[in-house]
């Protein structure tokens, strides 16, 4: 059995974008340009709401255009369905009250809800604003494919939320790469992981959600201390105030405060008057509704909203004290606050955070973003790409396969963030050659015999064909674990073979830092071993070829140039034998090829000719 020729099908890096796949919102942003930013198609702030409205014949519209249903038809509108990802009937509870469909448990434990007489899973229902995400950010990238992503969860998510995040990217055709914690993903946003040690506390007040987590980094690496927070806490409740506070001084017949329009147009016009409060220090307040004799207004002072959210904040607050305390640490111990979700824009909030912390948060950042800035940052890191410092997990060692003539071809380079993968294509080196050892290396010099062995494996069953033509992908997967999945596949029949190895089981640090010093010890000897190598292989091609193509075409030839090729033949057989310096044997393959022209000549005319013939390459 032979190694094999390397030659490579397709490693072309693909983006790998970030996605905040948000209660209320959902967008993606990807490293361009030297920074993160959020991927907006022309005219479009690529935000996607995460609702989804169902429609009779099983139409579905999803992010903008589902929420503008929700006005007219509220019954079929799904929001926040990020609420009941992985967890079972049991314990959503309550959630449910603001669902307009009947839910019912689900084979796995998770909860189904039944949607105009079909059955939806949270992963399935995730999935479709997914793939909304997903097209919007392929718009905004010029129509390129989107496949791969890093996406953010809550820090407190578990292993069976986690689960489901990664199955509703995988119904919607994303690879997840990476699942990230949304504080981490925005302390990376903010630059945090190039600090040495520090520990940070994130506040993310959204719409309908508060959480708060308390991060440590360690030689920029990210641990979650603890977290804590309200599922039903955020801006929704600063709206809710304001609303009462209309109705509170409108004193409307019972039958039109409950009125479903008039209280969604109330709402509009609260959120609306909260946003401007945010900059001015008063804003309208209004009820318009001119069919119902209605037209109410009224000035609203920034110190009066502010009263009323007061209890909501200070409710905030105390959360973040808890979650201090779960840390084991003090308000003054923390080094950076960073802020999240669009209500850290209430000025109100701001102060408050930064009365219990003692130091100005970090708001340069758009809210409502630095989740999906961060995740793309992470994204780009993954893809290979560079930012001063980052510190994430890498391979400190190359990890490759041994080509024939004992050379090394890197399949994962070193310093490779993980999880990390690579398909290298490979073909047959000899006629009917059914088998393939493949021989799995680690370290960064030239030649198998002066790497690390991780390991060994066969592929068998490839079939028959002449030498060049089999399609043989191996496949390196490292992943979060530093487990390293090698996969060889012969392509026509699917035939594959797999190993598992842990590349970093019984080596040292000192061990790897020599590996490497050997490698630029024997950088000039190790690069000429390996052209000698490669040569070899490439003279051991050529000669294969001569020995069966030239009976064949002998009496074409004239004498002269028989002799040259056999002169040639007998200097490249002993080169291959022997030990030559690379430009040795440069020099004779080069003879080899020039002394072969007029064959070959010969062979492409009758390639030719055959080929209009209907002869095939391989029946040569
Ligand atoms: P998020 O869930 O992070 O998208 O946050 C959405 C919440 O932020 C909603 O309640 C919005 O009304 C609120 N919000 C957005 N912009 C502002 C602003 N400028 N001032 C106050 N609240 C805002």
């Amino acid at each position: 059995m032979a190694y094999l020729e390397l030659n490579v099908l397709d490693n072309a890096p693909k983006p790998i974008v970030g996605i905040d796949l948000g209660t209320t919102n959902s967008m993606a942003a990807l490293f361009v340009d030297g920074r993160p930013q959020v991927l907006r198609p022309e005219g479009n702030s690529g935000y996607v709401p995460s609702a989804i409205w169902f429609g009779e014949n099983g139409r579905l519209l999803v992010g903008q255009e589902a929420r503008h249903q929700a006005a007219a038809d509220p019954g079929h509108v799904l929001f926040s369905v990020k609420r009941f990802m992985g967890r079972g009937l049991a314990d959503v509870g309550s959630e449910l009250e603001n669902v307009p469909f009947p839910a019912k448990p689900g084979e796995n434990g998770g909860v189904r809800f039944t949607i105009r007489g079909k059955e939806w899973s949270p992963e399935q229902l995730s999935a479709l604003i997914l793939k909304k995400v997903q097209w919007m950010a392929s718009q905004a990238l010029g129509g390129k494919p989107v496949e791969r992503a890093v996406i953010t969860v809550p820090a407190y998510f578990d292993d069976t939320q986690r689960q489901a995040t990664r199955d509703a990217a995988r119904l919607a055709g994303i690879e997840a790469v990476r699942i990230v914690n949304e504080p981490t993903a925005a302390c990376l946003a903010y630059g945090l992981d190039q600090k040495k040690q520090g520990t940070v506390a994130v506040y993310d007040l959204g719409g309908g959600t508060f959480d708060v987590s308390i991060l440590a980094i360690e030689d920029g690496v990210f641990r979650v201390l603890s977290t804590n927070g309200d599922t039903h806490l955020g801006g929704d409740d600063f709206d809710r105030e304001l609303v009462q506070l209309a109705l509170e001084d409108l004193a409307l017949p019972p039958a039109l405060a409950q009125d479903r329009t008039l209280r969604q147009s109330l709402r509009l016009s609260a959120e609306r008057c909260k946003i401007a409060l945010s900059k001015d220090p008063s804003a309208e307040l209004q009820l318009i509704a001119p069919d119902r004799g209605l037209d109410w207004r009224r000035q609203i002072a920034r110190t009066e909203f502010e009263a009323r959210i007061a209890p909501w904040i200070e409710r905030t607050l105390a959360c973040c004290r808890r979650a201090l305390a779960d840390a084991g640490l003090e308000t003054r111990q923390i080094d950076e606050v960073v802020l999240v979700g669009g209500s850290t824009r209430v000025p109100a909030v701001r102060a408050a955070v930064e009365r219990l912390f003692g130091r100005r948060p970090h708001t340069e950042l758009n809210p409502d973003e630095v989740v999906a800035l961060g995740a793309a940052v992470q994204g780009h890191v993954l893809a290979g790409g560079t930012r001063d410092i980052l510190l994430l997990d890498v391979t400190p060692l190359s990890l490759g396969l041994e080509t024939m003539g004992g050379a090394v071809a890197k399949v994962i380079q070193r310093n490779s963030p993980i999880p990390c993968q690579a398909t290298e294509g490979f073909t047959t080196y000899a006629d009917n050659q059914t088998g393939l050892d493949l021989h799995i290396v680690q370290g960064e010099r030239e030649l198998a015999k002066d790497c690390r062995t991780l390991g060994r494996f066969q592929l068998r069953g490839i079939p028959a064909l002449p030498a060049g033509m089999a399609r043989i992908a191996v496949r390196f997967a490292l992943d979060a674990d530093g487990v390293l999945a090698v996969t060889a596949k012969e392509e026509s029949t699917g035939v594959s073979a797999h190993i598992e190895i842990q590349p970093m089981n019984g080596l040292t640090d000192g061990e790897v830092e020599s590996m490497l010093k050997s490698s630029y010890d024997n950088a000039v000897a190790d690069f000429d071993a390996r052209r000698v190598a490669d040569l070899k292989v490439e003279l051991g091609i050529m000669l294969r070829a001569i020995e069966k193509n030239l009976p064949g075409f002998k009496a074409e030839l004239d004498p002269e140039t028989l002799a040259d090729i056999q002169d040639a033949r007998r200097a490249a057989e002993a080169a291959r034998a022997g030990d030559p310096k690379a430009s040795e044997i440069q020099k004779v393959r080069d003879a080899l090829e020039r002394a072969s022209l007029p064959l070959s000549a010969l062979m492409m005319d009758r390639v030719a000719k055959d080929a209009l013939s209907g002869k095939k390459l391989g029946d040569f």
